[in-house]
């Protein structure tokens, strides 16, 4: 046995690649596309982005440790003085994607894809931590779900991983169909069809239908596992059985579902929660507040119970999971004349659904005496036409959850503060992070609960680190 990820020989083989150059070596241990990430004994593939070309960092992969370099024949010539073991291909690319297929022919993994509008990432990273309990997990890095991200991940899957864990993601309908036939998962989970990316669809169907190509690439006798208590349950799972998957499994609160929440009881410090994962009882005790948590949870104990694992040891680590930066990470932090405050930082992402979630989540968090909720919300972006209604329709669970305070930041949120009015809860607007922080700062007070939620690009997380910086 090597400890090589992938053989030369074998890389070559799979990849129909011609080597170049000096010093080949036996193997490599790793495969990267950004020479700032390198590690030595990876291979370097000089991957053509919108913005980069991966041919011009050559130099700092070879500088990093890089095994091998992946380069395309078009720039060889280019090449000519570099002196580096290379193998050379037709597209660099395309050559990913055929490691990709060679390394899930010789893969003898539980694979899992996980799909849908939102908690993809959560999910994912979920699942490593449960499935870990139960033997070797392969999982994408980061959001790493797209035509490179996909590829990727999959030509890093070790040969000997019991189970393997794929994101896949869409921006425009088609994007999934071959993504998930280099995967040909044994289960595929659909977490929830929200209103993300709307802005290219036409509406909540059509993005339903996009996500349902995931079915397309299900390995025979495997599974989709779609989410019962989603409005667009149904569509899916007749595109599931259209697709020819015979095994459809539901999960959630609905009655009935396969996978299904009997009790939900979440505290200050998380949640405990009993779920029916397909006849048999199990308690899982989450250490995150969120309702959301507990439901991706369930689609969880149902892949790990579909893909063989013991679920009960499944359940038992996932008490370790913990939520992401940026992802519903929460902070006490004490204030300096006594007391505390409480932080749930979303600031990595928002959409309808997600916000939504966020707003039950700060909804539900324990109070001290004299303490208020307070909710910095910033812009949802890509959402089209759709965007004033789907902003100023979040009033609504704002006021139903109990909350003193919120500070809007951007442009498309707007339409939000005139639906608040200005009876029960007090709004401001503010055009920066950096506006919204010093408003925020003279504002609160020990034993207030605050949440910051927004798409990536306002920058929320500025506030978070102000906070965090400060106390
Ligand atoms: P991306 O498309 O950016 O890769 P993603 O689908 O991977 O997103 P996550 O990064 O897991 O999604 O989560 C995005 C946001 O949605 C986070 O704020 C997270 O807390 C929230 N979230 C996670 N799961 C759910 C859920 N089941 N329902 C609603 N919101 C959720
Ligand atoms: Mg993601």
């Amino acid at each position: 046995m090597t400890d090589f990820l992938w053989e030369t020989g074998v890389l070559i083989e799979a990849m129909r690649a011609r080597p170049v150059g000096m010093d080949l070596p036996g193997g490599i241990t790793g495969i990267s596309i950004d020479s700032r990430s390198l590690k030595e004994g990876d291979a370097f593939f000089a991957i053509a982005g919108d913005r980069f070309d991966g041919h011009d960092f050559l130099t700092n992969a070879r500088r990093a440790g890089a095994a091998l370099h992946v380069v395309s024949e078009k720039r060889l010539p280019a090449l000519g003085r570099m002196q580096a073991p290379m193998l050379v291909v037709d597209d660099v690319l395309a050559a990913l994607g055929r490691l990709a297929e060679a390394a899930r022919a010789r893969s003898k993994a539980k694979i899992i894809a996980v799909t849908g509008s939102v908690g993809k990432t959560t999910t994912k990273e979920a699942l490593r931590q449960g499935l870990s309990a139960c033997g070797s997990v392969h999982a994408s890095v980061a959001s790493f779900n797209n035509h490179w991200g996909v590829p990727l991940s999959l030509a890093r899957l070790p040969a000997d991983s019991r189970f393997a864990i794929f994101e896949i993601g869409m921006n425009h309908p088609g994007e999934i169909r071959p993504l998930v036939k280099l995967v040909r998962p044994h289960a595929a989970i659909v977490t929830l069809i929200a209103a993300a990316h709307l802005g290219h669809f036409r509406d909540l169907d059509e993005i339903a239908d996009a996500k349902a190509e995931i079915f397309e690439g299900i390995v025979p006798g495997g599974s989709a596992i779609i989410n019962a208590d989603d409005a667009k349950c149904m569509r899916l799972a007749a595109a599931a059985k259209a697709a020819g998957v015979t095994n459809v499994l539901t999960f959630g609160e609905a009655e009935g579902a396969d996978f299904r929440m009997t009790e939900y009881d979440p505290d200050a410090e998380g949640a405990a929660l009993i779920a029916d994962i397909a006849g048999q009882e199990v308690y899982v005790r989450l250490s995150m507040p969120g309702r959301h948590f507990a439901q991706n949870t369930l689609c969880v104990l149902g892949a790990a119970h579909v893909a063989g694992a013991d679920i009960a040891k499944v359940a038992e680590a996932l008490a370790e999971w913990r939520a992401m930066k940026g992802r519903g990470e929460r902070f006490q932090l004490p204030m300096p004349g006594g007391g505390e405050i409480i932080l749930f930082d979303d600031s990595y992402n928002a959409n309808p659904a997600s916000m939504r979630a966020a707003i039950e989540t700060l909804a539900n968090a324990k109070l001290s005496e004299n303490g208020r909720r307070i909710a910095v919300l910033g812009d949802m972006k890509e959402l089209g036409g759709h965007s004033p209604t789907l902003h100023a329709e979040l009033a609504e669970p704002l006021k139903d959850a109990g909350i003193a305070r919120v500070l809007l930041v951007g442009e498309e949120i707007k339409p939000l503060a005139e639906a608040l009015g200005d009876e029960e809860i007090e709004c401001t607007t503010h055009k920066t992070p950096t506006e919204a922080e010093e408003q925020l700062f003279s504002d609160m007070r020990a034993g207030d609960a605050i949440m910051v939620k927004a798409s990536r690009s306002i920058g929320l997380e500025k506030v978070v680190a102000a906070l965090v910086d400060r106390y």
